[in-house]
């Protein structure tokens, strides 16, 4: 056993306790001045006391030396009492220890000094000696009761050689007194080793409670850092962005500030990255793609993670439509530097929206919403691009809420009607099947087109049930058509997204007894791409029933092959977009005969759409494509005039 750790188990000290060494080394240094003023005037009371009876030696001499003993441990003590001890524990521990002989021998030293007073004194004298002693040696004791074991040195060493010289005295008056000095000092020392370990419970209970104190501020302290920080790229989160452009745009109405523009930008092409190379890997591009857009500003721009692939950029300070643009160009061109995952090269691209913060009534609210719009309209109209809010932008949006709010109250069964545009086969030279395609008349707005409602029945999540609603017209309808013609019916994104309403499309078709081979559900590419599990299983649960799945409007939605192939298929629709310039570029005519000739490997249907002109059918013709619709076949028509269309071609194709 080392000679430290063995004093401390023999003098009660914790060592191992720091808080507690260092609580009660606090404490003694504190109350040092009173012990060592407490034993000085009782030396210097004593020796006054006993000046008649004992000689000049123990009178003078001795009271001297005791003082000059006193003030010399006094001083060394409180030289050091100002050191850094925190760190230091060993010395913390040390300088107890010398507490404890130091009080031992304070006591012994004084007590035997007393002892050659009394044998020297009258019993007048000697009482008061007794008296005196006794209480200052308690008030001495006292002052260093947070360390039992020194107050109990002190006051055993100092009265133990006075009660044994009063107990010899042979004297039965001195003996009652030695008597009651003994057992008051074993109380006395019986109490403060129990105060000495109520104290150090209760220096440990203040330290669990400090320590739950800190540890539930630090967990308050990261409960704010991630109530607006995103975990994943370190970014601050929506609240975070919401909350620093609400300020702004606070600052802005009082006239602290001279401009702000609200920006949001979405990576085009993310899902697929998800789905095709896994969630880890997506979390590792989007934390990149975190950084290349903060590496991009350097002050007055904040930017955040909105969530999912969005992020938010809030630029301070009044901006041109040119600064602005040149901007969210800076950040497209950044997006599209092709992202390093495990050595693979990842290609994406950004599309961002601006609003610019123009008068006094815009709230944070409505420039998210106008940034919002206009990413929208970037996504829409020109991926990869950046779009900033404008008067044009302003008025449509208005259109949108007025729509909003009538399509929110409208009868569907009265106020929805459909029209059908044949789907012509080139080798039979026949339409083949028809598509329904939804319009509404309301009554205060007039005929409204699906690009229009559709949207708007998505944002009011009332989709479903106009959906429904539209199944079983088209159905009723397609009821009166030849055997051989199918119905092509459009689904949105939020149909394949929930289970319910897939199987109320299931109810729908299974009870209307229409055979659901000649069904053919057409599911937006876009629809699938942002929820790609979910429409599996959806589109698995429909082609199960025997319908048929097309996948619509391809082309537009960033898939690729090997993602397509893994849904179960039986057409796709090729985008518009890809006749346009079928006439005049053959670097479209090249994209479109590839996209024929994939839909013929993967044994699928191709149906081009949006087929205006007969130079196109010529062109599409040769390119091998098999099935078309477009004006050049036919407008959208109505139930009649579909049906009369398809009557007249057949008996023409008879007649002929
Ligand atoms: P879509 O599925 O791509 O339908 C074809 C759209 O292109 C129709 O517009 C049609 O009138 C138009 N179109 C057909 N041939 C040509 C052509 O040669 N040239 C041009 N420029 N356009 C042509 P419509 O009827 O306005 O429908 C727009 C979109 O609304 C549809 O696009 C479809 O996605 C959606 N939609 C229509 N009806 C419904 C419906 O009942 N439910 C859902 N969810 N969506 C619908
Ligand atoms: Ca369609």
């Amino acid at each position: 056993m080392y000679p430290l750790t063995f004093f401390s188990s023999l003098f009660g000290i914790e060592k191992d306790n720091h808080e507690l060494c260092l609580t009660q080394y606090k404490s003694v240094t504190a109350h040092a001045p009173l012990v060592y003023m407490s034993l000085m005037l009782a030396v210097i009371g004593l020796a006054y006391v006993n000046m008649n009876n004992a000689s000049a030696a123990v009178t003078i001499v001795m009271p001297l030396l005791l003082v000059l003993v006193d003030l010399i441990a006094f001083h060394s003590f409180m030289i050091q009492r100002d050191l850094n001890l925190s760190s230091y524990r060993s010395s913390v521990v040390r300088r107890l220890h010398v507490t404890v002989w130091s009080a031992l021998a304070l006591g012994v030293i004084h007590g035997g000094w007393v002892i050659i007073l009394l044998a020297q004194g009258d019993a007048a004298t000697q009482n008061l000696t007794v008296i005196i002693f006794s209480l200052s040696s308690l008030g001495a004791a006292i002052c260093l009761l947070q360390l039992p074991v020194a107050a109990i040195a002190l006051s055993v060493s100092a009265m133990s050689p006075l009660s044994l010289f009063l107990w010899f005295s042979g004297e039965p008056g001195h003996q009652i007194s030695a008597l009651a000095i003994a057992i008051s000092t074993a109380v006395g020392a019986f109490a403060i080793n129990r105060y000495g370990k109520d104290y150090s419970r209760m220096v440990m209970k203040q330290r669990e409670v400090g320590a739950k104190k800190s540890e539930a501020e630090q967990i308050s302290r990261l409960n704010r850092i991630m109530a607006h920080q995103d975990s994943l790229t370190g970014l601050a989160n929506r609240r975070a962005f919401l909350s620093n452009i609400n300020a702004q745009v606070a600052d802005a109405q009082k006239g602290l500030m001279d401009g702000l523009s609200v920006g949001i930008l979405d990576l085009d092409g993310f899902k697929l990255v998800n789905d095709v190379y896994g969630h880890p890997a997506g979390d590792r591009l989007l934390k990149s793609a975190g950084r290349r857009l903060t590496d991009l500003f350097y002050s007055r721009v904040f930017v955040a993670r909105l969530g999912g692939d969005e992020f938010g950029i809030a630029v301070s300070g009044k901006r041109s439509q040119e600064e602005l643009r040149a901007l969210g160009e800076r950040i497209c061109s950044a997006m599209r530097v092709p992202f390093d995952l495990d050595g693979r090269s990842v290609h994406l691209g950004g599309s961002v929206g601006f609003a610019r913060w123009t008068e006094v009534g815009d709230t944070a609210e409505i420039l998210f919403e106008r940034a919002d719009y206009a990413l929208y309209h970037t996504k829409e109209s020109s991926r990869g691009a950046v779009t900033i809010f404008n008067d044009q932008h302003a008025a449509r949006l208005r259109e949108i809420t007025v729509v909003d709010r009538q399509l929110h109250d409208a009868d569907f069964d009265k106020e929805m009607s459909l029209m059908f545009q044949p789907i012509v086969s080139l080798g039979q030279q026949k339409t083949v099947g028809l598509e329904v395609l939804a319009r509404w008349n309301s009554p205060a707005l007039g005929i409204v087109t699906p690009d229009v409602f559709i949207c708007s029945a998505e944002r009011l999540g009332i989709i479903n049930r106009l959906t429904a609603s539209l199944l079983e017209k088209a159905l009723r309808d397609a009821e009166t058509w030849p055997d051989d013609l199918f119905m092509s019916f459009n689904l949105s994104m939020q149909d394949i997204t929930s289970t319910a309403a897939v199987l109320k499309l299931v109810s729908i078709i299974n009870s209307s007894g229409f055979d659901p081979k000649r069904i053919t559900l057409e599911v937006p590419e876009t629809a699938v791409m942002n929820n790609y599990e979910r429409a599996l299983d959806s589109l698995t649960l429909l082609k199960n029933l025997g319908v048929n799945i097309a996948l619509d409007d391809f082309g537009t939605g960033y898939s690729s092959l090997a993602y397509v192939r893994t849904l179960p298929l039986d057409k796709l629709k090729l985008d518009r977009s890809f006749v346009v310039d079928l006439v005049r570029d053959a670097a479209a005519r090249a994209v479109a005969g590839s996209m024929i000739e994939m839909c013929r490997s993967l044994n699928v249907d191709c149906i081009v759409e949006g087929v205006e002109t007969g130079e196109q059918v010529r062109i599409l013709n040769k390119l091998g494509c098999e099935i078309i619709q477009g004006y050049y076949c036919s407008r959208p028509l109505s139930a009649h005039d579909a049906r009369a269309f398809v009557r007249s071609e057949r008996q023409k194709k008879q007649a002929g």
